[in-house]
């Protein structure tokens, strides 16, 4: 779709930054190209500042906001990150094509907050942490599942820009299973549900998709049927063309026992 702006700029440098009224910061594009965009009138493409996509680091891995899904999925990862396949299995579970795939970035599908962003559910899962850039040339971080409140809806300030997102190493070498369930064939996820066991016994549960924003709960040992029906008695579970709530909690609890005893096994 034609965005009807006056303005493109390229940054070059963080002050590059800086949003004058009615400029939207531009990554791959898939979104803001895909509805109209009613008041933006320009355009600043983060994907000129050159980050570079996958960066390891002497805690995990740092994954740039401008990273796009393909270059993520087509990584090589260390042998010992015995995690790895949940990233194929997140992109797969994004409802788009190969060529979207190649545009859509991490940091975009995090900062839509869809409850069907796939790179949201990973970056949860795995204990990321949001880098973001604040508009006064600091930095603050925050786990992306804080950071995640809600349909569209995130802890961003105006200003704030996603820098990268740091993946801890000791999740990267944990044991992951993960389901994925759709109301249609060709549809987009209406739950998706990942256990984590780490060295250590601890199980993560992660549920997105089928609620209005990333749910996590961390059993400090194996977890019992019971106590995985506990945490996901109170959740609240989102309604839309994708799938009623009473499906989606009936469908993820299903989903959640069988992650969990995966990883447990
Ligand atoms: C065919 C198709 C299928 C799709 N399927 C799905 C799906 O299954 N699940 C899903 O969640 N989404 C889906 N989307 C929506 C979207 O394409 C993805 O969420 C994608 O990851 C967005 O990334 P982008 O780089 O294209 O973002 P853009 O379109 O460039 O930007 C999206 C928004 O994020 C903001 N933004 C981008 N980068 C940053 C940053 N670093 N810091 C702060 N703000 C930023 C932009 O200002 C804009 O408001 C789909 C889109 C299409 C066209």
């Amino acid at each position: 779709m034609d965005l009807a702006v006056t303005s493109l700029r390229s940054a070059r440098t963080r002050a590059d930054l800086r949003l004058a009224a009615g400029e939207r910061l531009l990554a791959g594009g898939t979104w803001l190209f895909s509805e109209p965009q009613p008041g933006v009138t320009g355009l600043v493409d983060l994907t000129s500042l050159g980050w570079p996509s996958v960066e390891r680091t002497p805690d995990g891995l740092r994954v740039a906001a401008t990273c796009t899904v393909e270059q993520l999925a087509g990584y090589a990862p260390d042998p010992a990150w015995t995690a790895w396949p949940l990233v194929g299995a997140c992109a797969d579970a994004l409802l788009m094509s190969f060529k979207v795939q190649g545009q859509a970035t991490v940091g975009g599908n995090v900062a839509l907050a869809l409850p069907a962003g796939a790179m949201t559910t990973l970056l949860t899962a795995l204990d990321a942490v949001a880098v973001v850039w604040t508009p006064d040339g600091g930095e603050r971080r925050e786990a992306v599942a804080d950071l995640v409140v809600g349909p569209g809806r995130t802890t961003l300030a105006p200003g704030e820009v996603l820098r990268a997102f740091d993946v801890p190493e000791h999740a990267l070498g944990s044991r992951v299973a993960v389901r994925q369930v759709s109301l249609t064939a060709a549809g987009r996820s209406a739950s998706l549900v990942v256990a984590r066991r780490d060295a250590d016994d601890a199980v993560t549960l992660t549920v997105t998709a089928a609620t209005p924003r990333p749910v996590r709960h961390r059993f400090p040992s194996a977890a019992t049927s019971a106590q995985v029906s506990g945490v996901l008695s109170d959740v609240e579970w989102y309604d839309d063309v994708h799938g009623a709530p009473d499906w989606r909690r009936a469908v993820t609890t299903l989903l959640a026992h069988e992650v969990v005893a995966e990883v447990t096994a």
